[in-house]
């Protein structure tokens, strides 16, 4: 794959910790980077724009899509499908761009197999488990059934934590951000250094 110039950046965390709203802190400190779509199954949240939050699809489309190929990854959460299309993020990196995942444990160990020299992770959460229970029920976009549902898959989740390069804990939201933007600037970073075979052949001329 050619997937020299570019640098993935993977957030994940439980449903609710605070993922989309740490990223449009972020955004307002960084440049050139690219924020994955994920294709989904699940229904659009009040507020949720085709092709802005997601590309919402029918199962039957997105089984069509796992056998042509279309994925970098794919998973089922929480009873949905939720997929990566390879597409966007090969132009992308090609152009350069800092790739932004926000994605599940699964897609994650799958992303870091195909990639890892270019992949920074960072696993995000709540202080608490109570602390997530009263976002997502202050946030008032699920039924009761599907914040349980989140709540029971989120104290399977934290047991991944040790998959990933940062732990970041969105107390303070300013604070949390400050330092996601720190770990996005060093993604940058850690994959111009993977470039090797052009460093060396430079150096030696
Ligand atoms: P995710 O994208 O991880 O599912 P959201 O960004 O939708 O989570 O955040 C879930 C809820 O928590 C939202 O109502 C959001 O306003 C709130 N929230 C996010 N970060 C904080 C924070 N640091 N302190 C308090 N509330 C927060
Ligand atoms: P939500 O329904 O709250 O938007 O997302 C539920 C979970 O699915 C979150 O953990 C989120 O990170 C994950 N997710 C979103 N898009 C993708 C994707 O493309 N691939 C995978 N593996 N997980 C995803």
């Amino acid at each position: 794959m050619e997937f020299q110039k570019g640098a993935i950046l993977i957030l994940s965390g439980p449903s609710g910790c605070g993922k989309s709203t740490l990223l449009k802190e972020v955004y307002k400190h960084i440049e050139d980077y690219y924020f994955s779509i994920s294709t989904t199954t699940r229904n659009p949240r009040v507020g949720e724009q085709n092709g802005v939050d997601y590309y919402f699809t029918t199962k039957e489309e997105f089984e069509k899509g796992i056998e042509s190929g279309e994925f970098l990854e794919y998973a089922k959460v929480h009873d949905n499908y939720y997929g990566t299309s390879l597409k966007p993020i090969n132009e992308a990196l090609s152009q350069g761009k800092l790739v932004i995942f926000d994605i599940d444990v699964q897609g994650h160990e799958i992303v870091r197999e195909k990639l890892d020299s270019i992949v920074t992770s960072v696993f995000i959460t709540t202080p608490s488990l109570k602390v997530l229970d009263e976002r997502l029920k202050a946030r008032n976009t699920d039924d009761i059934e599907v914040i349980e549902k989140r709540l029971k898959n989120a104290k399977i989740e934290i047991n991944s934590i040790d998959k990933y390069d940062y732990f970041l804990v969105n107390d303070d939201l300013i604070e949390a951000s400050s330092k996601l933007v720190s770990i996005a600037k060093i993604a940058r970073i850690k994959a111009s250094l993977f470039d090797k075979d052009f460093i060396v052949k430079n150096w030696l001329n």
